[in-house]
Formats: structure tokens, sequence, C-alpha cells
């Protein structure tokens, strides 16, 4: 990445054993997970691989199934006959199968090779977080004036009180929070919120937009949270737009 990080974060992460004998890919995972806290460990061997697991405890392993002395597969099944560590499979066949294999053997997730190396970082986190029972990510969650978003969980408040929405009131909110702060234009929402061929279609969405606003218990004419932009689309505020007002009314 061009924009390298310089400083480490004091919090350790844990360490993450990186089992792939291509230097490149190697390289790649380091320069992308060192910065988030993880110690990384690399081998480019089969041989070693459980012993490493013994010695250095690592929180995840990154295996690659074709390694120049043994197949991943194996390594994958003698890593789980002795720990419960994670493990992504990263490897070049894509076929079903053998994902069905790896996930079989006791293999956490697999990612097809060429991948993208901040997909996979994202990916090691997720599995860790799922691992670890660690708490979802602050940006899982939406906040805005007496408006709370749970992401993870799909779940709308407001003042505290959950808010029934449809699947596709759902999606527009969520589109419109996911982008707090952005005029989003009524083309780009119907494309994105129903598909490409409702582009046009600018009754149905001001529909969905007054019944969403009718159950956040806003005003047509004075939505705060959902904002018109005559001629243009919508746009949600983002939590810092919201002003004292706001907060005095929903007390
Ligand atoms: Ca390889």
């Amino acid at each position: 990445m061009a924009t390298a990080v310089k400083s480490f974060p004091r919090v350790r992460q844990g360490t993450i054993l990186v089992v792939e004998d291509e230097l490149r890919s190697q390289r790649l995972l380091r320069v992308n997970l060192e910065p988030l806290g993880y110690r990384v460990i690399t081998l480019d061997h089969a041989e070693g691989v459980t012993e490493a697991v013994e010695a250095h405890a690592p929180d995840l392993v990154v295996l690659d199934i074709k390694l120049p002395d043994a197949d991943g597969f194996e390594v994958c099944r003698q890593i789980r006959a002795l720990s419960t560590v994670p493990v992504i499979i990263v490897s070049a066949f894509g076929q079903p199968a053998d994902k069905v294999r790896g996930l079989s053997l006791g293999a956490d997730d697999y990612v097809t090779k060429p991948y993208d190396t901040i997909e996979l970082s994202a990916r090691i986190e997720a599995v860790l977080r799922r691992v670890q029972g660690r708490p979802p990510s602050p940006s899982a969650l939406f906040h805005c004036g007496p408006l709370k978003i749970d992401y993870e969980q799909r779940l709308v408040t407001m003042n505290g009180a959950e808010v029934q929405l449809s699947r596709t009131e759902y999606r527009l909110l969520e589109h419109l929070s996911l982008n707090a702060g952005r005029t989003l234009v009524a083309d780009a929402l119907l494309a994105r919120v129903w598909g490409p061929q409702y582009v046009g279609d600018y009754a149905s969405l001001h529909l969905y937009i007054s019944r969403l606003r009718r159950k956040l218990g806003e005003d047509a004419h004075a939505s705060r949270l959902i904002v018109t932009r005559p001629g243009i689309g919508y746009m949600m505020p983002s939590a810092a737009d919201m002003s004292g007002p706001f907060q005095e009314r929903a007390r």
C-alpha cells in the first residue's frame, strides 16, 4: 500500500502465522497486518508448521494449499489434531469441492487466490472477532440524534424504541445512513436499493421515503433525518450535523 503506517499501535491484537511459499504474498500480508497491531510469523514450508503452532500459539493461521513440500490440506488436518486455532485457507483451487474439503478439515474460511490483501485482512479480523467473541467494531453502529441503527442486528431504534421496517424500507435507510452527510441522487438510490431497472421510478422512491419518515415519527415537511434536496434526491445528516434543538425535541 502506498500509505504505509509508520507507528504501530501499542495494543497487540494477536499473532498470525502465515504459511505461504510466495514471498510477495507473505510480504503483502505482513505490510497489511502489522500496522493493525498483529505480530506476523511466516513459514514457507509445511515442515515445522505444527511445531510453530505449539511454540508460538498463534491466534490465527493463514495456510496456503500449494506448498513446496506438502499439501496444505494435510497440514490443516495436522493443525486440527493439536489445536483449535482458527485457520484460513488460501488457495488457487477455487472449485467448490476444494472449499468443502478445506472447511470439512476444520478451516474457518477459504479464500481463493488471487485475493485482495485488504479483503483477506478483513476476513482475518472477522474470524478473530467471531472466535474471540469480540464486540463488533463501532462502525457497525450508526447514531444520529434519536436514531440508532445496528447494522449487524439490522435493528433500528428511535429514542430506544424499536422501529419495525420492511426489508425495502430498511435497505433505503441503511443506504442513506451509510452515506450520511452526502446528498444521494434519486436515480442512484433507486438503482442501489431496488435495482437498475427501477431508475426513473420516482413515485416509488417518494412513497418509501414518506413511509420511512412516518415510521421514524417525522413530519414530511420538517423531516430532519431524511432531508429532501429538491430536484436532486435525499440526504441524511451526519451525526456532527445534528444540532441542539433536535436533542431537546428527542427527549
Ligand atoms: Ca503456494
